[in-house]
């Protein structure tokens, strides 16, 4: 056993995602080049061999490989390198800048997640430059265009180089970070994500005057049936993976909540009943999230119709982001979806990407990571989570190898994981991100030792 889990690295890391956070890589529309280059001279400084693979004329994705003795399969550390827009004049600090202030590292991507990046590549840099041969190859892949839909990064780099960036495990985002709950602080580890289904909604109808109002008109009759999809507009659904994170939580709490179990029980034997459960739950962040957990959904955002005010138009259209729960298919959601809005609307899928789960979701790896969090973070539970949204898993799903979601970050009591990314004042705590590093440095010795 090795480690490299010390100050020296997380000063590295820190002064990595400060250049990072300064290369305004937003998506849309997306360019990755300048960070990319930032990474692959670092890797090549500590003796890798960096190769960046550019999927479309801005877009760059940086693979590099440490060898290792091959007595293992090769575990993989990615992160992706685009963030999403900002609108500057609401940010305390400039978001583009590296402020450090009370605390805290100002940026776009200081949580989502630059900060997987730059650590990531510090510990891949350390085993180079200390010249380890783990028994494992450790494969480090940044990643361009997650934030709209992975088709120009992930997706695309493990259809076109599966062997460059094919392991047995990914570490990536979606867990790691902080979770306070009833006076208990857990680490969730991503092992699920929910699958995406965007699609469009449409209508048509005879076109007309203005001034000649028409109830047929498909402006009308399509906002009327959009209406119909409030949040908890499609069935509830039990998912074994939302159970054992629940279950988990409430293992924690139940010793001073009476009654929590039963609570549980109830809602694991009838979903349905989260929706009255959640009324009592005074923080619209955590209802969100707990509803999302129980059933596909469907959020209307963008609606199309017409092209003059004095003219109805002959047809309107919305498109729908879809997420499907683990379990469930493109052809089961959009039938949820047509009882919802009726036979003579015309649904047409964009892009479909199926959900993700480890099978079995207790791996050796989350293993590992829990037995280096009771050192690290003693008394706080390491729980499996299901994202609603999604992340690189999909590409990496799509060749074999698994996802383990965690970025680890330490976030003080009331600063919240769900309130930081794509927030206006992304930050992440100084102290945090260094424990993160210290923390991933650890894992990762652990496990290719
Ligand atoms: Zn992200």
């Amino acid at each position: 056993m090795f480690s490299i889990a010390d100050a020296t690295l997380a000063d590295h890391a820190f002064d990595l995602l400060v250049r990072l956070l300064k290369v305004p890589s937003i998506n849309p529309p997306g360019d990755e080049r300048i960070a990319a280059e930032l990474v692959a001279d670092e890797l090549r400084d500590a003796g890798l061999e960096p190769q960046v693979l550019v999927s479309d004329e801005r877009r760059a994705n940086v693979v590099a490989r440490l060898k290792g003795t091959g007595d293992k399969p090769p575990l993989v550390l990615t992160g992706h390198l685009d963030v999403v827009p900002v609108e500057p004049e609401k940010w305390t600090h400039p978001p583009f800048d590296g402020v450090v202030a009370d605390g805290c590292l100002y940026g776009r991507g200081a949580v989502d997640m630059k900060n997987h990046v730059a650590m990531s590549l510090a510990v891949i840099a350390r085993l180079a430059r200390e010249g380890i041969r783990p028994k494992r190859d450790v494969i480090f892949a940044a990643v361009a265009d997650e934030e709209q839909g992975c088709r120009a990064g992930s997706l695309w780099l493990c259809r076109e180089h599966r062997d460059l960036v094919h392991g047995e495990y990914a570490l990536g985002e979606g867990g790691g970070f902080s979770l306070h709950l009833g006076g208990t602080t857990f680490y969730p580890v991503q092992v699920a994500e929910k699958g995406v289904c965007w699609l469009r909604a449409s209508l048509e109808g005879p076109p007309g005057h203005g001034s000649m109002p028409r109830a047929d008109n498909a402006v009308l009759r399509l906002a009327e049936k959009i209406a119909r999809l409030h949040p908890t507009a499609l069935p509830t659904h039990r998912t074994p993976i939302v159970e054992a994170f629940l279950g988990a939580v409430v293992d924690a709490l139940a010793p001073n909540v009476p009654g929590l179990r039963e609570l549980a029980a109830s809602v694991f034997a009838q979903p349905a009943l989260v929706r009255t459960l959640v009324d009592r739950i005074p923080d619209p962040t955590v209802k969100l999230g707990l509803l999302a957990m129980f059933s596909n959904t469907a959020s209307p955002t963008v609606f199309r119709a017409g092209q003059s005010v004095n003219v109805i138009p002959g047809s309107a259209s919305c498109e729908i982001d879809g997420r499907l729960l683990p379990g469930q298919s493109e052809a089961s959601f959009v039938a949820e979806l047509r009882a919802v809005l009726g036979d003579d609307v015309t649904l047409e899928v964009d892009h479909t990407m199926p959900a993700v789960e480890a099978s079995p979701w207790k791996s050796p790896l989350y293993a590992t990571i829990e037995s280096v969090m009771a050192e690290r973070a003693p008394g706080c539970p390491v729980v499996p989570y299901m994202l609603p949204g999604f992340t690189d898993a999909k590409g990496f799903a799509q060749i074999g190898t698994t996802w383990v979601g965690f970025a680890p970050v330490k976030l003080p009591k009331g600063m919240r994981f769900a309130d930081l990314f794509h927030a206006h004042d992304e930050r992440i705590p100084v102290d945090g991100f260094r424990w993160g590093t210290e923390t991933l440095a650890e894992i990762v010795a652990r496990w290719i030792a």
